[in-house]
Formats: C-alpha cells, sequence, structure tokens
C-alpha cells in the first residue's frame, strides 16, 4: 500500500467509527449539559471553518493579528475535516478548477457521492503538493496544528471524555458521564458539522437557485446556508469569492458574516472585504 492508499483507507476507517460512535447517543441518553455542549461545539467548530479556514485562509478575504490566525486556525482544525493546509490546498484548487477533473469534488464530474464524500477517501486527495499554500508556511504554528492533526483529534477525545466524567463526579445531579459527553459533545457535534460542511460541495453544486452567472454549477440553497452558517449562498460566493461576506441581502442568513462583524468591533479583525453595491448589481 502507497502512503496515500493508507491515507485514504484511514479516513474510510474514521468515517465508519465517527458515524457509529455518533449513534451510541441512543445507548448514553441525553442530559442538558451534553446537548448544550454539542451546539456550541458545532458552532465554534464551524465558525473555524467557515470564518477560519475558508473565508480567512483559503480566500484572504479580512486580516487579523497572529493569535487570532491561530484561534481561527485551531476552531477550524478542531472540526476534524483534515489540516488546514490540506483543507486550503484543495479549496483553492476547487475556486481555480472548478467542474473539472482537477476540481476533487466538482458533482458534474464525479457524482454526488463524490462530491460529497467520496473524494476524500480516495488516494489521489493525499496527492497534492501544496504548492499553492506557500504563503501559509511562514507561519510556523499554522505548520505545526497540520502536523499534529491527530493529537488534536484523540485530544479532543481525551477532553470529552474527561469533562463528562468530572462533571459526573462533581455535579451528579446534571445527569451527564464521559461516554455521554464524548459522543455528544465530540462525535455527534462533529459527524452533523461535517454533513453540513459537505453540502457545500455536494448540494450547493446541484440544487438551489444561481443568480449569478459564475462559469460552473455554484448555486444558492438556504437550507444548507443555515446548517453551514451561511456558506450555502454558494452561487454567491463562487462569484465574489474574495468576499468576507456571502449572504449578500439582508435576508441571506450569513452567522458567520455577523460573527465577523462582532469581532471587527472588537478589534479582533480588519478589513472585512465586501463587492460594492454596484459590482452587485452589474452582475
Ligand atoms: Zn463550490
Ligand atoms: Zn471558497
Amino acid at each position: 500500500m502507497t502512503r496515500s492508499q493508507k491515507q485514504a483507507a484511514s479516513v474510510a476507517a474514521g468515517f465508519i467509527v465517527f458515524h457509529a460512535a455518533a449513534l451510541l447517543v441512543f445507548h448514553t441518553g441525553a442530559s442538558a449539559v451534553a446537548v448544550a455542549v454539542a451546539v456550541v461545539m458545532y458552532l465554534i467548530r464551524g465558525l473555524g471553518v467557515t470564518a477560519g479556514f475558508h473565508r480567512y485562509f483559503a480566500h484572504k478575504s479580512f486580516r487579523t493579528g497572529r493569535v487570532m490566525q491561530f484561534l481561527l486556525g485551531f476552531a477550524g482544525s478542531l472540526a476534524t475535516q483534515g489540516g488546514v493546509l490540506w483543507w486550503v490546498s484543495h479549496h483553492r484548487d476547487h475556486h481555480r478548477y472548478t467542474e473539472s477533473d482537477r476540481d476533487m469534488h466538482s458533482p458534474r464530474i464525479f457524482g454526488l457521492w463524490h462530491a460529497h464524500m467520496g473524494w476524500m477517501m480516495s488516494p489521489k486527495c493525499f496527492q497534492t503538493t501544496g504548492a499553492n499554500v506557500k504563503d501559509l508556511h511562514r507561519y510556523p504554528e499554522i505548520k505545526a496544528l497540520q502536523r499534529h492533526y491527530v493529537w488534536i483529534v484523540l485530544g479532543q477525545i481525551v477532553f470529552f471524555y474527561a469533562l463528562g466524567s468530572v462533571l459526573a463526579a462533581v455535579w451528579p445531579a446534571l445527569g451527564t458521564s464521559g461516554l455521554q459527553m464524548l459522543v455528544w459533545g465530540y462525535f455527534l457535534s462533529t459527524v452533523l458539522l461535517w454533513h453540513s460542511t459537505f453540502m457545500v460541495n455536494s448540494v450547493c453544486h446541484r440544487w438551489g437557485r444561481a443568480p449569478y452567472d459564475a462559469g460552473d454549477d455554484s448555486t444558492n440553497n438556504w437550507l444548507v446556508a443555515i446548517l453551514a452558517l451561511g456558506e450555502g449562498w454558494h452561487n454567491n460566493h463562487h462569484r465574489f469569492a474574495g468576499s468576507a461576506r456571502h449572504g449578500l441581502h439582508w435576508w441571506q442568513f450569513d452567522l458567520t458574516w455577523i460573527v465577523l462583524r462582532i469581532l471587527e468591533k472588537l478589534g479582533l479583525v480588519s478589513d472585512l472585504k465586501v463587492p460594492r453595491p454596484a459590482q452587485i448589481a452589474s452582475a
């Protein structure tokens, strides 16, 4: 087996294990605290992917400082969607070669299942050179996030099990346990976010409206926009890829944009790029 074949096989095994582990919620039952942790972690990991991996690292649609940059990369890494450099490299290729055989998750070329999850189980997606993410190589802490990706996965398993165990010991009335917190806070929360994110690649290149001619199959899909924290306005995004705002109209709910505006007010991010109204109108 080659290295990339081993990596693809381990992703396939990981998908099976995580989905099976998420189903353990029917065994552990629920508690308010476990559900709350799952929701909070869905939002933290999700924003790490949307604001961090996608709008910041892949598209540079705003500026931030070195500490905040690391926190965005760390939050995105918690989502267990691959290391930051790997994720960004594939995403930049997605925009550069959209709907061609070099766009590894094009439903038009490879079909819906491959676009959703199948591509991550093919050895080809681990054979990238990473030449298109050289700009990120000058940050050793970002390279470290990529290199120690597996430890971020294992660390979360230990953390959520320990959190539930400690809460069960000191505050039994909460009704949680180590296993319950682990399956809600990590496995279920992560699996649900996976499918929300993956739907941007599958559903949002197949179903929805396309107000702009972006030269590809990208669509706006309101359901994915809600689940994926604003990323479902994907036709807008393909037309204005450098924009930090994907929901371009007040009625296009874009939670990531709302959070970025709050972070801007707090002075943590700056220079949020958005298209001018005239550019939107003429598009
Ligand atoms: Zn796309
Ligand atoms: Zn993008």
